[in-house]
């Protein structure tokens, strides 16, 4: 069943790189916007007349934490309707005309196995709000490990706090693989890196979560079946 329509009005947002804008939404009706990390929004924006045309779905970028407001992180696409109208059509105090939270993308539990998340671009939205869920609730966990994909060091989402998290937190490795920029980090595409970590990893076992275009999408999948991985440890979200 389709969950009602709801008016969230925006808090605040700001840029995070040149390319990419952080959104809080804060939704005035309940006390607090409850959901699980993983889930997604849809906006209908005012961008064409053909209802279905005005669907652009956002994951959130944070776990709940008993407020009211969630956050987005979204890139500007130089063609993109949606992307654009956020971008230059939104100030603070907007309302946005949404339905959520939605998505079956969430953590499997108990988490049993190490967790692999690989992602490219904004796809590292979800993956911050399970890091934060799994850590907020001390959720038992083994290794963590977020494959992040992009192409120049000003690329990297959310850099220093994932570089924050990986010194205060033992189990959890981060690993940014730049594309287009030389620097003293790993250089490549994110499947070299996964297929590094598990070729050096004792512990064959492991649960992977995809996130982002379908071309990374498609090709981790072939790759990591060809590895042996089941489909069951396989979870995905696809941007488009
Ligand atoms: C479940 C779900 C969650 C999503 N979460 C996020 C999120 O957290 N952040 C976010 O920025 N986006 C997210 N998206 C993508 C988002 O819904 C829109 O597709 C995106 O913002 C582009 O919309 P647009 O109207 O700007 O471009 P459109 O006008 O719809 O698209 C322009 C064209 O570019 C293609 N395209 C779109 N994006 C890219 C890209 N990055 N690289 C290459 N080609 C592209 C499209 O396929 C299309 O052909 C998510 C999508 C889904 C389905």
């Amino acid at each position: 069943m389709l969950l009602p329509w709801r008016t969230g009005i925006v808090e605040k947002f700001e840029n995070l790189t040149a390319h990419t804008r952080r959104f809080w939404i804060r939704v005035p009706e309940p006390e607090s916007f409850d959901y699980k990390a993983g889930q997604f929004v849809t906006f209908d924006l005012p961008i064409h007349e053909r209802p279905n045309k005005r669907l652009r779905s956002y994951s959130i970028a944070n776990a709940a934490d008993g407020s009211n407001s969630f956050e987005l992180l979204i890139v500007q696409l130089p063609d993109g309707a949606g992307s654009k109208y956020l971008f230059e059509e939104i100030q603070i105090g907007s309302e946005l005309k949404f339905r959520g939270p939605q998505g079956v993308f969430l953590l499997h539990q108990p988490i049993i196995k190490p967790i692999y998340f690989i992602c490219t671009g904004t796809g590292v939205a979800p993956f911050r709000a399970m890091l934060q869920e799994i850590r907020q609730k001390g959720l038992e966990h083994q290794e963590l490990h977020l494959i992040f994909g992009t192409r120049t060091q000003g690329d990297l989402l959310y850099r220093a706090e994932f570089e924050k998290m990986q010194q205060e937190w033992p189990s959890f490795h981060y690993h940014p693989v730049l594309s287009r920029e030389e620097w003293s980090g790993k250089k490549g595409y994110v499947h070299e890196v996964y297929e590094e970590l598990i070729a050096q990893s004792e512990n064959k076992e492991a649960s992977f979560y995809l996130c982002g275009w379908k071309n990374m999408i498609d090709e981790a999948r072939t790759k990591l079946a060809a590895l042996g991985y089941d489909k069951k440890d396989i979870h995905f979200e696809i941007y488009g």
